[in-house]
């Protein structure tokens, strides 16, 4: 692992940013597991080591609830809990325009604005290291797959020659 983004000293990522991120995965929302989720699924990144449980109940087409579990580095599980707290209260549709929104701004590193989701900024900088990109990234591919119907997803589809 080359770099850490939330390492103090590198300037590598704003010291706001990294108090937003490190509070989330000390204080990770939403993270009592639902007792009759409508749909869920497993998400991994074998590359780092981050998994993710999540667990959608859903309200017609609402997301009512959500609650996640994981275990993993402090992007993949601080993205996560941000993720489940946009995402609560906000329709399929939406929920699916900001997995595809955050994704891009990942792979792109060009800024997104999601409407009612202020902690993007945070993980913004994270675009900037290859490596971390499919942390920051595994709880929105993993919510995609829960509304999909569930399953399990790993972040190493096909073989992509980063690093
Ligand atoms: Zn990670």
């Amino acid at each position: 692992m080359a770099s850490d983004p939330l390492k103090t000293g590198g300037g590598l990522l704003d010291d706001l940013y990294r108090e937003i991120i490190l509070d989330h995965y000390r204080r990770p929302r939403n993270h009592d597991p639902l007792n009759t989720p409508t749909c869920s699924a497993d998400g991994a990144n074998p590359l780092c080591g981050d998994t993710v449980h999540l667990e959608v109940g859903l309200d017609g087409d609402t997301i009512d609830e959500i609650a996640f579990a994981g275990m993993g580095c402090s992007i993949s599980q601080a993205s996560t809990s941000m993720m489940t707290e946009y995402v609560k209260g906000r329709t399929v549709e939406e929920a699916r325009k900001g997995a595809q929104a955050f994704q891009q701004m990942m792979t792109s590193g060009e800024t997104q604005s999601i409407e009612g989701f202020d902690d993007i900024d945070a993980l913004q900088g994270v675009a900037k290291f290859p490596a971390r990109v499919k942390c920051a990234s595994l709880g929105w591919k993993t919510l995609e797959q829960a509304l999909e119907g569930g399953g399990v997803i790993t972040t190493e589809e096909g073989h992509e020659s980063n690093d």
